[in-house]
């Protein structure tokens, strides 16, 4: 699922940064921090898998036996250590690890192993290895910028279809189905969620499909996403049923100005929060500000959920090669909602946009 990356370098670039904080080991589990420098996702069951990193030796991805027929070795990045049903995995990960005074580790590592490697490695301090996972998680490089675009151009295919699909009389829920399939028919890995929020439920970001029956007049935000070799999209875009009302036309067309503002916004150098108010500016002056709930948006990779945010209090300042959303949206409780969301690259010169489906409100039957 994972493709071939420079994992050796990857580790390297990690190695340096754990030096910078006298950190001695980087343990990796669960989450996407271990495909991105194994290439390889670790099953959330209850055998522990875990990529062992010293800062002076070799990397060692310690796996239960029944797994290690799924690994790729990646060139030789790591050594894999398949541990049996009655072995001890967390002492065969502390001997691997060494004498440790400092080790980072995973932030979605289960606590019941974060528990287990202290009883084991009483002498060691543990903290969080996001300090050293996220400066190179966050900083795309052009192969994965273009496993991004691919997945943004598969969910702007799925919007055009959409665009011929009859939406009146069906469920929230009938539709939902719908959407992932074409999500897999476009070539996903996985389709990951899909929300489709109808009439009312439209102004609640993240209502999960009812069997509610979609109407005439309703707005419906279709936001939804899956992975594309390992790499996450994820769209926004909001229909109507028939003729938009003149209130809901408006709102839309406030909405499609915010979220231009907000891709202006984007180049090297501005900041999350630059990109936030700029989005936020153009709601607030048309009187909606009240309604826009959430942050701009959220930076975007192996997770779907990761650095940057696009939020107030983000002076982090943007750099070529990090990616993420921009989704302002609208929601008037009771009534209606609406959204609009992209993928796009912060490049050296200013934006590389990754989704190009039509950002107007869609019209359907
Ligand atoms: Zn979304
Ligand atoms: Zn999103």
């Amino acid at each position: 699922m994972f493709p071939d990356a420079d994992y050796s370098g990857r580790l390297d670039r990690a190695r340096a940064l754990m030096d910078e904080r006298d950190a001695d080991v980087m343990l990796l589990s669960v989450g996407a921090d271990l495909p991105y420098f194994a290439g390889y996702e670790a099953m959330p069951l209850e055998r522990l898998t875990m990529l062992v990193v010293p800062k002076d030796a070799g990397a060692v991805l310690v796996v239960p036996r029944l797994e290690a027929p799924r690994i790729a070795l990646r060139g030789g990045a790591f050594e894999v250590w398949p541990w049996d049903e009655l072995d001890d995995p967390v002492g065969v990960v502390a001997r691997h690890a060494g004498k440790a005074d400092l080790a980072l580790i995973g932030e979605q590592t289960w606590s019941r192993f974060l528990l287990e490697l202290q009883r084991t490695m009483h002498r060691t301090r543990f903290e969080s290895a996001s300090a050293v996972t996220r400066q190179l998680r966050m900083r795309k490089d052009a192969a994965e910028i273009e496993l991004l675009r691919a997945a943004a151009a598969a969910t702007d295919r799925v919007v055009a279809a959409l665009d011929g699909v009859a939406f009146g009389g069906r469920t929230e829920r009938d539709l939902a189905a719908e959407v992932q399939r074409l999500v897999m028919a476009e070539g996903h890995d996985i389709a990951s969620f899909a929300i489709i929020a109808s009439g009312p439920n439209a102004a609640s970001p993240h209502h999960e499909p009812t069997d509610r029956m979609i109407e005439e007049g309703d707005t419906v935000v279709v936001d939804f996403g899956g992975r594309w070799h390992g790499y996450c999209s994820d769209t926004t875009r909001t229909f109507v049923v028939g003729e938009p009302s003149p209130e809901i036309a408006a709102a839309h067309s406030v909405l499609e100005a915010a979220q231009a503002a907000g891709r202006a916004a984007v180049r090297p150098g501005a900041t999350g929060e630059d990109v936030d108010a700029a989005a936020r500016k153009v709601i607030d002056a048309a009187g909606y500000g009240d309604h826009f709930i959430h942050r701009t948006g959220h930076g975007i990779g192996l997770e779907v959920h990761e650095h940057p945010y696009i939020v107030a209090g983000n002076s982090e300042p943007l750099e070529a090669g990090m990616t993420f959303s921009i989704e302002p949206g609208i929601y008037l409780p009771g009534r209606f909602g609406m959204r609009i969301e992209d993928i796009v690259a912060c490049s050296t010169d200013g934006i590389d946009e990754l989704n190009r489906s039509p950002r107007t409100l869609h019209e359907v039957s």
